[in-house]
């Protein structure tokens, strides 16, 4: 049988790979994008869009976003242990999505850019040596650059470094989707616990038609997390047993420091680009994703200039200073002890007035 090959082949069809075959389709290169799934598809997640992702989308698309995939709020409250500590209206909006149809919009956009798309079909086999990749069909496709973009469980990952992510330092989460009914109070506000998980956070965010609620934390620190959900939701006056709870790993700051070997570079989770304090890891696929497809367009066109992993390197240390800034500052949010202080601090009225917290 035949063998196609392709100047660059993505695997995972997320934000990082999205973006990367985006960059490289727009920047006239055969690139390929591998999927196990169909799309739309579901993708665990709070789908939550700061500041970052939206920056960092329009600075890839070069567009704005489709507003009607999008809910926004401004109004986020804190609480510790289910007792609220204080509430803040935030200037610029949070946005939230559904994975569902975001991801299936990014993947347009790099279908549209020029990129082959091959969905439903699992990577199975990577061979570094012969610069192939094997689907589980049994199809046979080369590249001349790899990406992996394959998520936190990433296949490409393990055949680069022998393990997916450091299970020590790997976050777990457990979230589900609450028919807005269920709450009618909660409108669109944010809601954020910090002493919902050890190491970790609880979340309700609202999206157009649910409401997400999720909590998660450093795995290691977490071994009865499922118990710490099901007390969440009870604070809520919900019982967790009544919707689809659904679990996955996150980067929770172990990033790769050199983020590939040779011809094949990793981004998005596949990387462990994911803030280590808010989980928050989309922007980062974004920008990574983007990064890794502009050093590979730019190594195909300049074939004696600088290699594509030297090339990603330099926009990659942009994001790591992010990162470890997160890795540094979560000290001085996570340990329970600071969090006592906190939550003293929020829940003291004239504190909180002076500090101007509170609506
Ligand atoms: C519970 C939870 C809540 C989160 N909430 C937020 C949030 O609110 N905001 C935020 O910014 N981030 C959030 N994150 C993090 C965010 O979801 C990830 O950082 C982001 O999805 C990373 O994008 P990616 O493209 O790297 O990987 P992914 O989105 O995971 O995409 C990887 C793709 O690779 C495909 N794939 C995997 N293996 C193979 C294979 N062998 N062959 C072919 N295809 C394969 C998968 O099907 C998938 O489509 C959350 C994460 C979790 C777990």
């Amino acid at each position: 049988m035949a063998v196609d090959r392709y100047d660059a082949v993505v695997v995972g069809g997320g934000p990082a790979g999205s973006a990367a075959a985006y960059t490289l389709a727009v920047a006239g290169k055969k690139v390929c994008l591998i999927d196990k799934s169909e799309f739309p598809r579901d993708k665990l997640c709070g789908g939550g869009l700061t500041f970052r992702s939206k920056r960092e989308f329009e600075r890839v698309f070069k567009r704005r976003w489709k507003a009607d995939l999008i809910n926004s709020s401004q109004d986020v409250s804190f609480f510790s242990r289910g007792r609220f500590l204080a509430s803040y209206k935030v200037r610029a909006s949070i946005h939230f999505t559904t994975r569902f149809s975001f991801d299936h919009y990014l993947l347009g956009l790099a279908e549209a850019a020029g990129a082959t798309l091959k969905l439903g079909r699992a990577v199975s086999d990577i061979d570094l040596q012969r610069q192939s990749i094997t689907l589980r069909s049994g199809e046979e496709i080369a590249f001349g650059f790899l990406i992996g973009a394959d998520g936190v469980n990433s296949l490409v990952a393990k055949a680069l470094f022998g393990q997916s992510f450091d299970p020590a330092r790997i976050a777990f989460a457990l979230e589900a989707e609450v028919p807005r009914d269920r709450l009618p109070h909660q409108g669109d506000r944010v809601e954020i616990d910090f002493s919902a998980a050890r190491w970790g956070y609880g979340w309700v965010f609202p999206k157009q038609e649910t409401i997400t609620i999720g909590i998660g934390g450093l795995h290691r620190l977490n071994p009865d997390l499922r118990d710490s959900l099901d007390a969440y939701f009870r604070q809520k006056g919900l019982d967790s047993r009544d919707f689809k709870v659904k679990g996955q790993y996150l980067p929770g700051g172990g990033y790769r420091v050199i983020p590939g070997r040779a011809n094949v570079l990793l981004c998005g989770d596949a990387a462990g680009a994911v803030d280590p304090i808010s989980g928050e890891g989309i922007p980062f696929a974004l920008q990574t994703g983007a990064a890794a497809g502009a050093a590979i367009a730019t190594a195909l066109s300049q074939p004696a200039g600088r290699s594509a992993l030297e090339t990603y390197c330099d926009d990659y240390r942009n994001v790591v200073a992010v990162l470890r800034r997160g890795k540094f500052w979560r000290w001085f949010v996570y340990p329970r002890v600071v969090q006592r202080i906190f939550a003293w601090i929020f829940g003291c009225e004239p504190i909180r007035k002076w500090m101007l917290v509170g609506t």
